[in-house]
């Protein structure tokens, strides 16, 4: 048997472009190394906002930010999520000329983000610090739980007839006449077009047809507190990025800002640097001083991927008929589903809304620090 479509990966990209091309009417099988969604894509912070958002992304983000807010329409299953008010904040006359700066992009793309005084960012969030100086606020935010998305994904897989494959591991493809070959660990799969969607994993993946396109491991340490009383109800973050905030209905916070930590896509999020986890904690309680009689729960470690210029890795792979990439998006799981629906509709010959992110631009590049948000 052949299939139209053979997706490797399954995080909210591979999810997606499985999901949408099964329904389009293509037999589509989804190849997953573990269980669906349990990298970035299951173990991330669940936020869903535009003020994390790199300015060429905020068109995607915002019509995938419809989408999670309608996720039970079309993924048919919950994975709670809670639209509500984001804030960045600025402590120092510093911040709130980065502040200025961002938003004012941010809003240049459409992102409805206007400035606020701290004293009106207390009365839309009365938790934050008396020490806020200018605030973004933004209608459009909110945030998910990212540990159901697997579960919801799976459910929807399986009823639009996607051959789904967990704790499937792929290891290497030969191209062949009328499509690819695809090596797993039960045996060869046969696909027409085969869509390489594994995060991090996606330099190696590419690496099978010769291409290489180097991705940059990012390894974000997040912290989840105990249940607390209320003590916000906005997601909150800072001017420079380092923060990201939200309480969840049943009592705890998550608190991240892509502090690292040790590890690689060879072993994953190995270690927690302990001096940064306290640093992260610490500007959680200055932002939101109630924090302060929180107790952290758990920390732990993900991988994201990053290209040379942070923007997303989407379309054909150059000089392989047939074969696709689909990852590597800056707040991706904000952006991810309506990114990856958008490659679906391209598989299914249809003009996509917005343009893909063609990773020619990227093969003779290597990594470099990031520039600006
Ligand atoms: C800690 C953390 C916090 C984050 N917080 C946020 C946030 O708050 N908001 C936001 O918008 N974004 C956030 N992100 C980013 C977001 O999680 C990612 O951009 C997104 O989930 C990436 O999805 P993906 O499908 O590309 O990759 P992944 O979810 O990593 O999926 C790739 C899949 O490929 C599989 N795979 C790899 N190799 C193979 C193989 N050989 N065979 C078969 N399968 C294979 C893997 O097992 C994996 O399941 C965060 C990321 C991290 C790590």
């Amino acid at each position: 048997m052949i299939h139209d479509l053979a997706v490797i990966g399954g995080g909210v990209h591979g999810g997606t472009t499985a999901l949408f091309a099964a329904r389009g009417g293509m037999k589509v099988a989804l190849l997953e190394r573990g269980p669906l969604c349990r990298e970035a894509s299951g173990v991330n912070a669940g936020t869903l906002t535009m003020q994390m958002t790199r300015v060429a992304l905020i068109p995607y983000a915002l019509r995938a930010h419809a989408m999670w807010a309608s996720a039970r329409e079309w993924l048919g299953h919950d994975v709670g999520v809670v639209v509500c008010d984001g804030l960045s904040l600025a402590f120092t006359q510093q911040e709130e000329e980065l502040l200025t700066y961002r938003a004012g992009k941010r809003r240049e793309a459409g992102a409805p983000i206007e400035l606020v005084s701290g004293a009106q960012a207390r009365a839309i969030e009365p938790g934050v610090s008396d020490q806020v100086r200018l605030a973004g606020y933004c209608k459009v935010d909110g945030f998910a739980n990212a540990y159901l998305t697997g579960l919801a994904y799976r459910r929807a897989l399986l009823e639009a007839g996607v051959d789904l494959r967990e704790n499937t591991p792929v290891s290497g493809i030969d191209r062949e006449a009328n499509g690819f070959s695809i090596q797993t660990s039960s045996g060869t799969v046969r696909a027409r077009r085969v869509v390489l969607a594994g995060g991090v994993w996606i330099e190696p993946m590419l690496a099978w047809l010769g291409v290489h396109l180097p991705i940059k491991t990012l390894v974000n340490q997040l912290v989840v507190t105990e249940r607390v009383r209320p003590v916000m109800r906005t997601v909150v973050g800072i001017a420079n990025g380092l923060l990201s905030l939200k309480q969840y209905p049943h009592g705890t916070v998550v608190i991240g800002g892509g502090w690292q930590g040790i590890g690689d896509r060879e072993h994953g999020g190995v270690e927690l640097l302990p001096d940064r986890m306290v640093g992260n904690v610490r500007l959680a309680c200055h932002a939101i001083p109630e924090l302060k009689g929180a107790r952290m729960a758990r920390a732990w470690a993900g991988l994201e991927a990053e290209t040379a210029d942070a923007l997303p890795a989407v379309g054909p792979v150059p000089g392989v008929p047939g074969a696709y990439v689909c990852g590597s998006v800056h707040s991706g799981y904000t952006s991810g589903p309506y990114i990856a629906r958008l490659l679906a509709e391209h598989l299914l010959g249809r003009e996509p809304d917005l343009p893909l992110f063609p990773i020619d631009r990227l093969l003779n590049s290597s990594i470099a620090p990031r520039g600006p948000q």
